[in-house]
């Protein structure tokens, strides 16, 4: 089934987020290029991204997961810190640290090889969490999905490392 920008703004709708015209006219859907979308994906629109700072609403569908990566220091600044406080549903966040033995959820299970870290976090609406820069991360949305804001320092897609290898 195709995946609409209609589908995220239901999303926005429950958390009660409002949304210009212009903001679901640049909603992003990304597959990252792995072509299943429903279970390894993220949609989003980016509300600002200057050279100081960033702020982006995240919408994960039901038990959709967001690929591990990392920020890394970019032309001698910091890596991109991150702070994602749950608007809507639940999510589950995994970064490094000590590895939560039996973890709430899972990757897929044929892509769990390119998942490394454990360090479980759950968060639901009105609970955040800062990510420090240059720190492996994935997220994965409970059986509501979830819609997250995401504020953070500038935002360079294209300089994120991903684990993954085909990403
Ligand atoms: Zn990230």
């Amino acid at each position: 089934m195709k995946v609409t920008k209609e589908d995220v703004i239901e999303y926005y709708e429950k958390a009660g987020i409002a949304l210009s015209d212009d903001d679901k006219e640049n909603i992003q859907i990304m597959d990252y290029g792995l072509n299943k979308l429903n279970k390894l994906g993220l949609q989003l629109f980016v509300y600002v991204n200057t050279d100081r700072y960033c702020a982006k609403e995240l919408v994960l569908f039901p038990e959709q997961t967001c690929p591990e990566h990392r920020h890394p220091p970019v032309d001698g600044q910091e890596g991109k810190e991150e702070t994602f406080r749950c608007r809507y549903g639940k999510v589950y966040l995994y970064v490094e640290g000590e590895k939560t033995e039996a973890p709430a959820v899972m990757p897929p299970d044929e892509d769990i090889e390119h998942f490394t870290v454990w360090h479980e976090i759950q968060l639901t609406p009105g609970e955040q969490f800062t990510i420090p820069p240059d720190t492996k991360h994935w997220f994965k949305a409970g059986s509501e999905g979830a819609v997250v804001t995401e504020f953070s320092s500038t935002s360079t897609d294209d300089h994120d490392v991903f684990t993954d290898p085909r990403i």
